[in-house]
């Protein structure tokens, strides 16, 4: 193939806010081989609390802002456009922040209050839809007009790219998989009910759920296999080799109220059976909320994105074994369900591209 790169490139400046940190940075697209490409410069980062405010995240948002064009070596001169992505409910038609739960921001009109700051277009939208449209214009949904993105973090989010353009729904509440419930009277969910599958499937879900088994194994409780209790016995033995089978098991106890579904994931990798059941259950019920999801939408690819693809790998064979198990197969022979293609940056990603080619528009 003869590789052809166009010489025209545009900069943007993208605004990621999440719930503990927002990140600027100046992005600048080029067309490669037909395909956009993004480089980024000047990453900045500032930490956000659940008391910061309205004010609080603005005067983030201008010092980051700042020390991304010194730190980029570009001026305000060459920039096209404003790519912002909002934690919690947004509505992208009017730029506006409607609500995010864990700091009672509310009505932040943060479009138009960037757009008369820097005197630039502003385009904004809920992050998880953001991170969708990133993935039709950087990701692996390029060649793709229908997909279901999924986020899996401290949360579990959903965006749909439909046709072509992102499905917000009626009230901006759409492919809400996260609420799916997956478990009758399951955990506890921050919404207020229970066995919703980010309850039960989130990191903070994965965490919870390992936390119970090595209780109730160490109880000798719960339904495990002989197998599976002697095999994470033999492995914390083998983790902590001067110590007994009872000092192990307790250290093993001291420390699971500080573990996460990261810890776990680099507990699965080095061959803990009850971390490697507890990302096969995690995937299982993934899988299932997917094959609802493709049963209604029948959309071309499901793409897994969030701090928690870290693991696809663990997750990945009992999501499809679950997928296959409850799918209408005859309607979706070539679905694929893939790992994002938009890595660390993505939230930054899915800003430039409100940006760069505005789905709603
Ligand atoms: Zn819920």
């Amino acid at each position: 193939m003869i590789r052809t790169e166009s010489p025209l490139a545009s900069n943007y400046l993208a605004i990621d806010l999440g719930g503990s940190k927002l990140l600027s940075a100046v992005v600048t697209v080029r067309n490669v081989d037909s395909f956009p490409r993004a480089v980024l410069s000047g990453i900045s980062k500032r930490p956000l609390h659940k008391d910061s405010g309205r004010n609080g995240v603005w005067s983030a948002i201008l010092s980051a802002v700042d020390e991304t064009f010194r730190n980029s070596g570009f001026e305000w001169k060459d920039i096209t456009a404003i790519g912002a992505t909002i934690p919690g409910v947004a509505d992208p038609q009017r730029g506006l922040w409607v609500y995010a739960p864990y700091s009672g921001i509310r009505d932040f009109p943060i479009a138009e209050e960037l757009a008369t700051k820097y005197g630039k277009p502003v385009f904004a939208d809920n992050d998880v839809n953001a991170c969708a449209w990133g993935e039709k214009i950087f990701g692996v949904c390029q060649n793709v007009d229908n997909f279901l993105w999924i986020t899996i973090s401290n949360g579990i989010g959903g965006g749909l790219v439909l046709d072509g353009r992102v499905y917000p729904g009626k009230f901006s509440g759409a492919a809400e998989i996260g609420h799916f419930n997956v478990v009758e009277d399951g955990a506890l969910c921050g919404c207020g009910r229970h066995g919703c599958l980010e309850a039960t499937a989130s990191g903070q879900g994965v965490a919870r759920a390992y936390r119970e088994h090595v209780l109730n194994v160490a109880r000798g409780e719960g339904t495990f296999t002989p197998s599976l209790i002697d095999g994470w016995k033999n492995f914390i033995l083998q983790k902590h080799q001067t110590l007994d089978e009872t000092k192990a098991v307790r250290l093993e106890l001291e420390s699971i109220p500080s573990v996460d579904a990261a810890l776990i994931a680099d507990e699965a990798r080095k061959g803990n059976p009850l971390a490697l059941f507890t990302y096969r259950e995690m995937g299982g019920y993934v899988g299932r909320a997917a094959s609802w999801a493709a049963n209604l939408i029948n959309p071309e690819k499901i793409v897994i994105g969030g701090g928690v693809a870290g693991a696809f790998d663990l997750f990945y064979p009992a999501l499809q074994e679950k997928f296959q198990k409850y799918v209408f197969r005859q309607a979706n022979q070539s679905l694929t369900i893939e790992k994002t293609g938009l890595g660390y940056e993505a939230g930054l990603l899915g800003a430039v591209s409100l940006a760069y080619d505005n789905p709603y528009l």
